[in-house]
């Protein structure tokens, strides 16, 4: 194929939780990819694709720019990042295509094992360390309550102990690491999974009929594991 025939563009994780099932969905989809190699952007070999491999929290930005055509990512960093976007007046469109069927996760506010939780209402006016501040603010607003952020991009469930906050709001999936710093979960904010996503605006015909022929495949990969 020559290089000058469009390809569609991918975002997925570099690595960490994600990048693991979503090369297996490539996979399965019929894509062959050598993600071996150091090359951050990698040509699928059997078909007009091409993989961009950056940082989860990279990926809703780069489809809401346009950069990339289609892109896989938690719910919850997407989620974030159209917030943020949208409090700042940025640009933050995107389709949400699909749910998949990975990733799975709650964002959770955790306290102090010691601290006595009585409902929402107790953690009015409290300080919380988080990755995630405008899911949080969103839930905060939504429950009639005022909280208090600390942004912390890692190592959130430490920020009781040091001082840095009252509690703290993050990703939990069993709950073994929030046990681990002494801390218990007290109150669901967002349910997560990952998504599939693409960009806003239309594709060329081109790159639409690629999409055409990867979508059906992804809903029976899908389809089969139900
Ligand atoms: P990146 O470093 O790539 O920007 P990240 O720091 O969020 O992203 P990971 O810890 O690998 O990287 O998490 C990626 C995504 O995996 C999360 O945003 C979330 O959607 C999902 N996830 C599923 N289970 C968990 C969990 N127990 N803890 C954290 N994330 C989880």
């Amino acid at each position: 194929m020559s290089t000058s025939e469009p390809r569609l563009r991918i975002a997925m994780q570099k690595s960490g939780r994600l990048s693991e099932d979503t090369q297996k969905l490539l996979k399965l989809c019929g894509l062959k990819l050598n993600l071996t190699d150091r090359r951050l952007l990698a040509h699928v070999s059997n078909m007009p694709i091409e993989i961009m491999r950056v940082r989860s929290s990279d990926i809703p930005g780069l489809i809401m720019d346009g950069v990339c055509d289609l892109g896989i990512v938690g719910d919850n960093t997407l989620e974030e990042e159209e917030l943020d976007r949208k409090l700042k007046g940025n640009k933050a469109d995107y389709i949400r295509t699909t749910p998949l069927d990975f990733g799975g996760c709650r964002f959770s506010i955790a306290m102090p094992e010691e601290f006595e939780y009585t409902g929402l209402d107790c953690l009015n006016g409290l300080r919380f360390a988080t990755t995630y501040p405008q899911l949080l603010n969103r839930f905060a607003k939504a429950n009639g309550i005022n909280v208090e952020f600390c942004l912390l991009k890692g190592s959130v469930e430490v920020a009781p102990r040091v001082g840095l906050a009252d509690g703290i709001c993050d990703l939990v999936s069993t709950g073994a690491t929030l046990e681990a710093n002494g801390l218990k979960e007290v109150a669901e904010v967002f349910r997560s999974k990952a998504s599939l996503i693409q960009r806003a605006e239309g594709f060329t015909p081109a790159k639409q009929a690629i999409l055409d022929t990867l979508l059906p495949r992804i809903h029976g990969v899908m389809k089969a594991k139900e």
